[in-house]
């Protein structure tokens, strides 16, 4: 098999033995991504020589988690040196002068940071499709989005052109692509993994984690960026586990909310969860009914909330500090002009939509009423967890959709996360594990854990996994 296309424990195997060099594997994905990245659009930044030269100077065969693995990063993550554009015009020119914590981690374990992926723009999207610098093509069908908003971080795993990447999830972004890329997505619980260096979007729901082609992978990539940093003061001073993936399913109790299967959601995908839940049963889980009572609200409360925390945040970005400036006749003009063209229309709809649930005489009919519900969003969850381990779901209610057929219609293109956002509102943790095919398009399976609980979802993603076939299946591009 192409070296492109094994996982991280088949290439540590081979680098570790000296089998392959890390010279070798890294050319191999360059290769690919010359071969295929033309119709995918994953990569918005790379650097041959670079990611040869780190190639060069890491010691493969040391017992490194990642020695030698080239593992590509979401455009909104800093990396010394290298741009960070968030996929914004109004970070075009600006180049990072420090490492994020996660950058860090990877890099101490020896990994190859490989090129920058595309995503919706500040992370804002399902689809990719509000990226300054084009769409992303989802490999299994090149009409189609690849999910968002870390879409090229999905894709170009889904693609093989990286061994596996790293995405931000803020109400979805990292399950979702995954879903309908037919990869493993990894949101850790919110205070798990540091999110020093990580521009910010809603920063009490931004959470990186990894995408992977198998769950063992997953749970090596959150080994290495899960952990306490002093940078991030909600990051959480507890111990990071082995994540040890073994130990099967029998006797755990799985929660199966009645709120998740939901009328109009596509057909084929409802069947592919639904089998997938049976199997876990066949394997000796218990699958319990339970109930998410507030699900209903999920979008709207996150849509005020996450819009509210965007305002204050993406307030830096104003022609002084970073990135891009359009001069104006005095500051206040150059702030204007410069947010003016630096923007896109979907970040600008919910820097007002922000605005306005924070300002005075509205800020306790939306903003103070939405984090009370989310409050009791996240009671939905405790309760729940007192009847059962993990809680399955769908990642997505339908498959892939094709470019263009969300994008005039913004309430559309938010629920899709419909089913991804109360993870968040409540800060637990989720995983989406490929379960099958609506046609030809992937279907994602949603298992939800208890905060810090991320060990538990990866034994039942495992031993799922370990069930099925659908995670070796690729797409031909
Ligand atoms: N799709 C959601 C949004 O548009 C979630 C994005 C994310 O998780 N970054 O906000």
């Amino acid at each position: 098999m192409s070296l492109f296309a094994l996982t991280i424990a088949e290439l540590r195997e081979k680098l570790r033995t000296g089998e392959v060099s890390a010279r070798e594997v890294t050319q191999a994905l360059l290769n690919r991504i010359q071969a295929v990245d033309g119709k995918l659009n994953a990569y918005l930044w790379l650097n041959p020589d670079d990611a040869l030269a780190q190639a060069e100077r890491v010691d493969a065969k040391s017992d490194k988690l990642l020695a030698g693995i080239p593992i590509a990063v979401k455009d909104v993550l800093n990396v010394d040196g290298q741009p960070c554009t968030c996929a914004s015009k109004i970070l075009k020119g600006y180049t990072s002068v420090y490492d994020a914590q996660v950058i860090t981690r990877l890099k101490q374990e020896g990994a190859i940071i490989l090129g920058r992926t595309n995503m919706d723009e500040f992370a804002m999207g399902s689809s990719t499709e509000n990226s300054s610098w084009g769409v992303t093509r989802n490999p299994w069908d090149l009409e189609r989005i690849p999910g968002g908003s870390s879409g090229g971080s999905a894709a170009c795993v889904a693609g093989d052109e990286a061994i596996a990447s790293l995405g931000s999830d803020t109400g979805g972004s990292i399950r979702q692509p995954a879903a309908v890329t037919g990869c493993v997505g990894l949101k850790p619980t919110y205070g798990r993994v540091s999110r020093y260096g990580l521009v910010a979007f809603a920063s009490s729901l931004d959470q990186i984690g990894p995408f992977t082609k198998t769950v063992a992978d997953a749970a090596t990539m959150l080994r290495v960026i899960a952990g306490h940093d002093d940078r991030d003061s909600t990051s959480v001073p507890r111990p990071v586990p082995q994540y040890s993936i073994a130990g099967g399913v029998k006797g755990l109790r799985l929660g199966l909310p009645k709120e998740y299967f939901i009328p109009g959601m596509d057909r084929e995908v409802e069947a592919a969860v639904r089998a997938a839940i049976r199997q876990l049963g066949s394997l000796g889980a218990e699958i319990v009914e339970i109930s998410l009572p507030h699900t209903e609200y999920a979008v709207a409360v996150y849509y005020l909330i996450a819009t509210a925390e965007a305002s204050a945040n993406l307030a830096r970005f104003d022609g002084v500090r970073y990135g891009a400036r359009v001069r104006g006749e005095d500051v206040i003009d150059t702030y204007g002009k410069t947010r003016g063209a630096g923007f896109g229309p979907e970040v600008k709809r919910r820097i007002i939509l922000g605005t306005y649930a924070l300002s005075a005489g509205y800020y306790d009919a939306y903003y103070l009423r939405a984090q009370k519900v989310r409050t009791l969003i996240r009671q939905d969850f405790e309760k729940a967890f007192q009847k059962c381990d993990a809680i399955v779901t769908p990642t997505t209610a339908e498959p892939a959709f094709k470019i263009g057929e969300k994008s005039a219609d913004p309430l559309k293109m938010y629920l899709c996360d419909i089913f991804t956002i109360s993870c968040n509102l409540a800060g637990n943790c989720g995983i989406s594990v490929p379960c099958g095919f609506a046609g030809k398009l992937p279907v994602g399976l949603q298992i939800l854990g208890k905060a810090f609980d991320e060990e538990t979802i990866l034994r039942v993603a495992q031993a799922y996994e370990q069930s099925t076939d659908w995670h070796k299946q690729r797409p031909v591009l």
